[in-house]
C-alpha cells in the first residue's frame, strides 16, 4: 500500500546539503518532510570493521565507479548522508574560489555574505582546529616533509568532538562524537517540526502548475516546493529520470581526485590511530590566490582493507608491504580539477559516471605525487610507493625523473574520488542549470540544494561550503513573500 503525506517543501536526501536545508526552513517556520533513501544508521552498531561497515554506510556498498571502472568514487547512503562517514575536516570554500564563482553568477549571496554563512556552518559544526598532540605521525610526517621542502601547510579545523583517536571515522564514529549533519542540522530541525522518512529512495518527481509529486517505492508526497539534494552523482539522475532535459543536468561533474602516494619509514606510523587527516599540505594550491588550478597533499584514511586497495600491486607485493602496514605513512594528492567529466542516468536508476583527468589536469597530479613523494623522501622516507603501474616504487628522489613522461591513461594511474561535485551547476547564464535562488532551469517547483550546485572544483575537503549553499537555499526561499 502507498504511503501518502502532504507537505509545503519536500527535501529529497539528509546528507550535508539537504539537512542544512531542511532544518533552516522547518526553523522559519515552513512544513518540511525530508525523504532519505538509505536508513538511519545507529553509532552503537558501528563494529569498526571495513568489511561490515562499507557495505551498511555506502552507496552502492562502497563500490560505485566511473563506467569503465578506472575511478572508485565513494558517497554514503543514510540519514546524515556522507557526512557519517566522512573525516571530519571542516575546511570552508576559499575566498578566491568563491569569487571565481560570484563572477559566474554561481552564488546565492555575495562573497562577503557566503563566507558569513560559512562561519555560522563552522559554528553549528563544532569546528576547531586539532590540538597538536592530536597530530598522529602519519601527519607529523607530512609535516616535517613539507617545513624540509619549503611548502606551506595549515593544521586543518574538524567537526569532532571529545575525539578518542580510535582512527576509524571513515567507516563512522562508534563513539557518536563526529559533530555529523545529525548533530549540526537535523537534531534542530526536528524540534521545529521537521519530518523526516528513512528508508525512502524518491525514484520521480512530476512538477505540475499545482504543485509537486514526488513518488518514491511506497510513498507518494505532495509538496508546494520540492529541493533534491541527493548528492552530485544522484541529483542529476533523480531529475533526469523526472524528464528534465536540459544539457547542463550532469555535464558537469567534477570528480576532485585523489592520487595516492605511501611510504615506508623506519619508525612505527600506525597510521590507522588517531585523527586521519590533520596537516593540509597547501604550498602547491594555485587555486587559494587564483581560484583555479593546483593541489593539496593531505593523509589518505588508512584502514587496512583502503591501504591495501591503494599500495600498488597485487598478490604477493601487497601481502609484503602489508607485513609492514605499521610502518607505512599514507597520503595522496588532491586535485582542483579543471576538466569536466559527465554524470548520466543508466536504466537501472543508479548513475553512469564518465571522467578521466586529462591536460593541465593530468599536469597537475603529476606535479602533486612527485612533490608527495620528495617531501616524503624528505622526512626520512626508505622507499615510496607511487599510483603508476609503470612506476609502483622508488627507492630515492632521483627516480622520480621522467614521471611526467609515464603513460597516464585509464588503469596506468591509481585514483579515487570521495568528494564528486558541480555536477548540476547554479549560475547566472543559461549554460548553468540552476539559477542563483536555487530554482532548476526549465522547472516550476524544484530547487537544488546540495554539492551538485557548485559552479566548478572547489579545492579542499567540501562539506562546510555545501552546507553553505543549501542553508542558503533554504534562506532565500523561507524569505520569499510567497511564503
Ligand atoms: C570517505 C569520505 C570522506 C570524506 N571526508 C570529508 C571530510 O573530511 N571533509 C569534508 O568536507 N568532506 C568530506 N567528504 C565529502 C563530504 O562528506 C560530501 O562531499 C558531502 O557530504 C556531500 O554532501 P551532499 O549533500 O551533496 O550529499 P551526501 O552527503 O552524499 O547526501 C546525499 C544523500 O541523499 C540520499 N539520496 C540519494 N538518492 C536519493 C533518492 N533518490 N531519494 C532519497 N534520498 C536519496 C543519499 O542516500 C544520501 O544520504 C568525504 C566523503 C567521503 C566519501
Amino acid at each position: 500500500m502507498t504511503r501518502e503525506l502532504s507537505c509545503e517543501i519536500c527535501v529529497i536526501g539528509s546528507g550535508a546539503g539537504g539537512s542544512a536545508a531542511a532544518a533552516t526552513l522547518a526553523a522559519a517556520g515552513s512544513d518540511v518532510v525530508l525523504l532519505e533513501a538509505g536508513p538511519h544508521h545507529v553509532p552503537s552498531t558501528f563494529d569498526q570493521r571495513e568489511a561490515t561497515m562499507m557495505p551498511r554506510l555506502f552507496a552502492d556498498a562502497g563500490l560505485a565507479a566511473t563506467r569503465d571502472q578506472s575511478i572508485p568514487v565513494m558517497s554514503g547512503r543514510g540519514l546524515g548522508g556522507s557526512t557519517v562517514h566522512n573525516t571530519g575536516l571542516a575546511v570552508p570554500a576559499p575566498r578566491a574560489v568563491l569569487e571565481n564563482w560570484a563572477a559566474r553568477g554561481g552564488l546565492p549571496v555575495s562573497v562577503d555574505a557566503f563566507e558569513a554563512a560559512q562561519e555560522e556552518v563552522l559554528r553549528r559544526l563544532g569546528a576547531r582546529v586539532v590540538d597538536n598532540d592530536e597530530i598522529n605521525a602519519n601527519n607529523q610526517v607530512l609535516a616535517a616533509g613539507a617545513k624540509d621542502r619549503g611548502l606551506d601547510f595549515v593544521v586543518a579545523r574538524h567537526n569532532r568532538d571529545r575525539c578518542s583517536g580510535c582512527g576509524y571515522c571513515m567507516i563512522g564514529c562508534a563513539y557518536n562524537k563526529k559533530r555529523n549533519a545529525l548533530f549540526a542540522w537535523l537534531e534542530g530541525g526536528v524540534t521545529d517540526g521537521l519530518r523526516i522518512v528513512v528508508d525512502a529512495p524518491v525514484d520521480r518527481i512530476i512538477d505540475r502548475a499545482d504543485g509537486a509529486i514526488v513518488r518514491g517505492r511506497d510513498l507518494e508526497v505532495r509538496a508546494k516546493e520540492v529541493v533534491v539534494a541527493a548528492s552530485a552523482l544522484r541529483t542529476p539522475v533523480l531529475l533526469r529520470r523526472s524528464g528534465f532535459r536540459s544539457r547542463a543536468i550532469g555535464g558537469n561533474l567534477r570528480l576532485h581526485p585523489f592520487a595516492p602516494v605511501a611510504a615506508l619509514f623506519d619508525h612505527r606510523i600506525a597510521a590507522w590511530r588517531g585523527v586521519p587527516q590533520s596537516v593540509l599540505v597547501t604550498g602547491g594550491a594555485r587555486f587559494l590566490q587564483g581560484g583555479r588550478g593546483g593541489w593539496i597533499l593531505m593523509a589518505g584514511a588508512a584502514g587496512p582493507a583502503a591501504t591495501a586497495a591503494f599500495v600498488p600491486g597485487h598478490g604477493r607485493d601487497v601481502a609484503g608491504l602489508m607485513a609492514r602496514y605499521g610502518h607505512l605513512a599514507f597520503a595522496g594528492v588532491l586535485l582542483h580539477d579543471e576538466g569536466h567529466g559527465s554524470v548520466r542516468a543508466r536504466k537501472d536508476g543508479r548513475p553512469e559516471i564518465r571522467s578521466w583527468p586529462r591536460g593541465d589536469d593530468r599536469v597537475g597530479l603529476v606535479e602533486g605525487i612527485r612533490a608527495l613523494a620528495e617531501l616524503y623522501f624528505a622526512a626520512g622516507a626508505r622507499e615510496v610507493f607511487l599510483p603508476f603501474t609503470r612506476r609502483p616504487r622508488v627507492g630515492s628522489a632521483s627516480e622520480l625523473d621522467g614521471l611526467e613522461r609515464l603513460p597516464f591513461r585509464p588503469y596506468d594511474v591509481t585514483l579515487s574520488s570521495v568528494h564528486p561535485q558541480a555536477s548540476v551547476p547554479m549560475g547566472a547564464g543559461r549554460d548553468a542549470a540552476v539559477r542563483p535562488d536555487g530554482r532548476l532551469r526549465g522547472a516550476r517547483r524544484v530547487r537544488v540544494a546540495d554539492g551538485s550546485l557548485f559552479p566548478g572544483s572547489v579545492g579542499v575537503p567540501p562539506q562546510v561550503a555545501i552546507m553553505t549553499y543549501g542553508m542558503l537555499v533554504g534562506q532565500v526561499m523561507a524569505a520569499e513573500p510567497s511564503r
